[in-house]
């Protein structure tokens, strides 16, 4: 059966975007998974967003599952991040000198995860990973990093191993240019397996600076950690001396107000020793952050000898959007986000199901996604055991009915609080032709 693939046709405008972004951005596109490569057809170059809509080059209208890959947790163009964005740029865009937006967006972020005593502001998810894995390993003098497979942190050399995210979409094992050195220094484990954890740190303990986990991985699709097993990484990391970084750059405030901490912990073996955030954190604008123990946050430079920095950290425009999100983020979007991911997904299980497509969904929070394979899918092998084939047929059907999935069968369907019932019932009324070109 051919695949049902949308052409240049279906997208005119986007189409000789694409062509003119093909001559100066490499694939076009800034980031490699918004190229549609692995769904094929011609990616919507969008020139709006409201609320729970994109409204493409064409003119042409889509419900948004993406939501910029977790970061419009309250909808595109919020009335109250706008505003406090306005309010922040007409007071001068960037200054390179400490200023209030950025110790109160800090404040906020301490206040709600309650093992962060102390965080530092960075520009993007990949910044702070990269730099908490320094910290970790200034911290501990030690150079080996633990990660597992299908985690995906960024595109930080020696956390690009087996990475989930667009080296899944792609299949690639990682990517060229990381030094052979750098990845030699990553010992790269089987997610959930907390007897390879164990037979690691047995084998070389001594010279493990720090555990790197997504506190629920979204990156090969939505896969929870199983009971225990955070628990598990914490009493051996602090059993070892080695730090655990939880990497909450994409549950960070979306799964609640203090993260999956917040689902999972407090936790009877202590909490991770640094965090990392970014996405929600930023309401849409290019700031992150990474933070945890005061005693290890106290290495950084300018107090101490872990050197870290940027032009644009902690950007006033910035910090004012992230901030303006966070305190939109009240229970009542929590619920709504609630409503809207379980109305959704319920109504493609039900399709998928009639259609009798193979299917799994599977949560961290509201935080949801759908493989197309039968079974719970508990680490990155299994997640790839999926046919992908079947995904694409059913997110060419939904973005032809006006409603964009992440294009990858590997990726986190992403709500907002601005969700309402109008864009959920069009989604839902999308499902049966796409659980059938599915099938
Ligand atoms: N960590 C996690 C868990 C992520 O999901 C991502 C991005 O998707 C990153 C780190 C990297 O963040 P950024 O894309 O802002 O560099």
């Amino acid at each position: 059966q051919p695949l049902p693939v949308q052409t240049a046709e279906d997208a005119p405008a986007s189409a000789a975007l694409l062509a003119r972004a093909s001559q100066v951005i490499p694939g076009g596109v800034n980031s490699p998974v918004r190229a549609f490569r692995a769904v094929g057809g011609t990616p919507r170059f969008m020139a709006s967003g409201s609320g729970p809509w994109l409204t493409d080059a064409d003119g042409k209208r889509y419900v948004d599952l993406i939501c910029s890959w977790g970061p419009m947790i309250l909808g595109h163009a919020h009335p109250d991040v706008l505003a406090a964005v306005n309010h922040a740029a007409a007071q001068g865009f960037s200054f390179g000198t400490p200023s209030e937006n950025e110790v109160r967006l800090a404040e906020e972020i301490v206040a709600r995860v309650e093992p962060v005593e102390q965080v530092r502001l960075v520009n993007s998810g990949t910044e702070a990973t990269m730099s908490a894995i320094r910290l970790a390993r200034g911290f501990t003098g030690r150079d080996v990093i633990v990660k597992f497979a299908g985690c995906y942190h960024g595109h930080v050399d020696a956390l690009l191993a087996s990475a989930g995210s667009g080296i899944a979409t792609f299949a690639l094992p990682d990517s060229a240019g990381v030094p052979r050195s750098s990845a030699g220094e990553t010992i790269v484990l089987p997610y959930n397996d907390l007897s390879a954890v164990e037979a690691a740190f047995a084998e070389r303990g001594h010279e493990i600076a720090a555990v790197i986990t997504e506190a629920a991985p979204g990156n090969m699709g939505v896969v929870p950690p199983d009971p225990g097993f955070t628990e598990g990484l914490l009493r051996l990391t602090k059993q070892h001396g080695a730090l655990l970084v939880s990497d909450e750059v994409m549950t960070g405030f979306r799964c609640s107000a203090s993260g999956f901490y917040g689902l999972e912990g407090p936790y009877a073996a202590g909490a991770p020793d640094l965090f990392t955030f970014g996405k929600v954190m930023g309401g849409g604008f290019p700031t992150a952050a990474f933070g945890g123990r005061a005693d290890v946050m106290a290495l950084l430079a300018p107090q101490g000898p872990v050197y870290q920095a940027g032009t644009l950290s902690g950007n006033p425009v910035a910090s004012a959007a992230g901030l303006a999100t966070l305190q939109g983020c009240t229970p009542a979007v929590y619920e709504r986000l609630d409503t809207v991911a379980h109305a959704i997904a319920d109504a493609v299980a039900n399709e998928l199901t009639a259609a009798s497509v193979p299917h799994t969904i599977q949560w961290a929070g509201s935080m949801f996604s759908v493989f197309f394979r039968d079974g719970a899918v508990t680490s990155y092998d299994e997640a790839k055991d999926q046919d992908t084939a079947a995904f694409r047929r059913f997110f060419h059907s939904m973005l032809g009915q006006g409603v964009h999935l992440p294009p990858s069968a590997f990726e986190a369907w992403f709500v907002s609080a601005s969700h309402d019932d109008e864009a959920v019932e069009h989604v839902i009324g999308a499902l049966p032709t796409a659980a059938r070109a599915a099938a």
